[in-house]
C-alpha cells in the first residue's frame, strides 16, 4: 500500500494504480479512528473491482464551534495497518495547510437535502462536508466514491452536488455495518462510557420497533411520539426522529416507497446517528 502525504505523491501514486489499468479508481473519505464500516466501504470497493484509495483527514471545516475537533479520536498507524491488511491501495493522508492553502476561496453551499436535520442542527457543517470531499474529487479523481449509509443525510448531499455540478464521480452507498448488539459503528463510539454503550443500542432497537408499528398501520405522529419517549426513558436526549424522503430529506406524513427513518441522539457528550429503509 503506497502512502502519499504531498499532493506530488499522491499523483504518483494515483498514476501507478492507471498503469494497473484493472477497473478504476475508487476513494473511500474518511476521518480515520478506522473501524469495520469503514474497511466494509474499501472491501465493497474492491469487490466491486476497483483500486482503492482511502483517505484519512479530520476535516477542521465540518466541525462547530464547541465540537470535538480537537478531541476526535486520531491513530494514523494502526488505520494504515487495517487499510493495508484490507487490501487498499493507497492511502492520502493530506494535512490542513494541502487542503487549504491559505489562499483558497472557495466553498461549496448545498441547499435542498443539506437544510434540515444535520444541516439545522450544526450551521456550516455540510458546506465543509460539501468542499472537503468536492477538493478530495479533484485532488484523487476518482472514478468512484465510497460512502457509508450510516450517514444517509451527507451521502444524500454528496449525491446532490454531484448531480448539480455535474462532476464524474459515480457515488456508491454501502450498507451500515453493526456492532452484535444492533449499534452502528462509528468513531465517536469510543467516547461513550460503559453505562451509555449498553444504552446506545436503544436508538437502532427503537427505529426497529418504529419500523415495525408503521408497518402494521400504526399512525405516523403517535409512533414516532412513542419512540422519542422510548429514548428519552432510556436516556437518550433526541435531536430528531422523523421519517423523510430519503432523496430530499423532507419530512413525510405517512409511509412511502422511498421513505427512511432518521435519527439522531445524544448520550452525554457524544451523538448517536441513525436511519433505516421502511
Ligand atoms: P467518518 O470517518 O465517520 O467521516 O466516515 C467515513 C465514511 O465511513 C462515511 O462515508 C461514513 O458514512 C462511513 N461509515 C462510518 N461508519 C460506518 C458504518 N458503521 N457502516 C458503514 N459506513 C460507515
Amino acid at each position: 500500500m503506497q502512502i502519499a502525504r504531498t499532493h506530488a505523491h499522491l499523483i504518483e501514486a494515483r498514476a501507478a494504480l492507471t498503469a494497473r489499468m484493472q477497473g478504476g479508481v475508487a476513494l473511500v473519505p474518511t476521518m480515520g479512528a478506522l473501524h469495520e464500516g469503514h474497511i466494509s466501504l474499501v472491501r465493497a470497493a474492491r469487490a466491486a473491482g476497483f483500486q482503492v484509495i482511502a483517505s484519512i483527514f479530520v476535516n477542521p471545516t465540518q466541525f462547530g464551534p464547541g465540537e470535538d475537533f480537537a478531541r476526535y479520536p486520531r491513530d494514523e498507524s494502526a488505520d494504515c495497518a487495517m487499510l493495508a491488511a484490507a487490501g487498499c491501495d493507497a492511502v492520502w493522508l493530506p494535512d490542513v495547510a494541502t487542503m487549504y492553502p491559505p489562499d483558497a476561496a472557495t466553498a461549496i453551499e448545498v441547499a435542498g437535502p443539506a437544510l434540515l436535520w444535520e444541516g439545522a442542527l450544526r450551521p456550516g457543517h455540510f458546506r465543509g462536508v460539501a468542499t472537503v470531499v468536492a477538493t478530495l474529487f479533484g485532488q484523487v479523481r476518482p472514478d468512484s466514491a465510497w460512502f457509508g449509509a450510516k450517514d444517509w443525510q451527507q451521502v444524500q448531499v454528496i449525491r446532490r452536488m454531484v448531480r448539480d455540478l455535474l462532476l464524474p464521480v459515480a457515488i456508491e452507498i454501502a450498507p451500515t455495518w453493526r456492532d452484535v448488539d444492533g449499534l452502528a459503528m462509528s468513531s465517536r463510539n469510543r467516547y461513550l462510557s460503559v453505562e451509555d454503550r449498553a444504552r446506545a443500542p436503544t436508538l437502532f432497537r427503537t427505529l426497529e420497533a418504529v419500523k415495525a408499528r408503521l408497518h402494521q398501520g400504526d399512525p405516523l405522529g403517535p409512533t414516532l411520539a412513542a419512540g422519542r419517549a422510548d429514548l428519552d426513558m432510556a436516556g437518550l436526549a433526541v435531536d430528531y426522529l422523523a421519517l423523510v424522503d430519503e432523496k430530499t430529506l423532507q419530512p413525510l406524513d405517512r409511509i412511502a416507497p422511498d421513505a427512511r427513518l432518521i435519527a439522531a441522539a445524544r448520550l452525554g457528550s457524544t451523538r448517536l446517528l441513525d436511519n433505516l429503509a421502511l
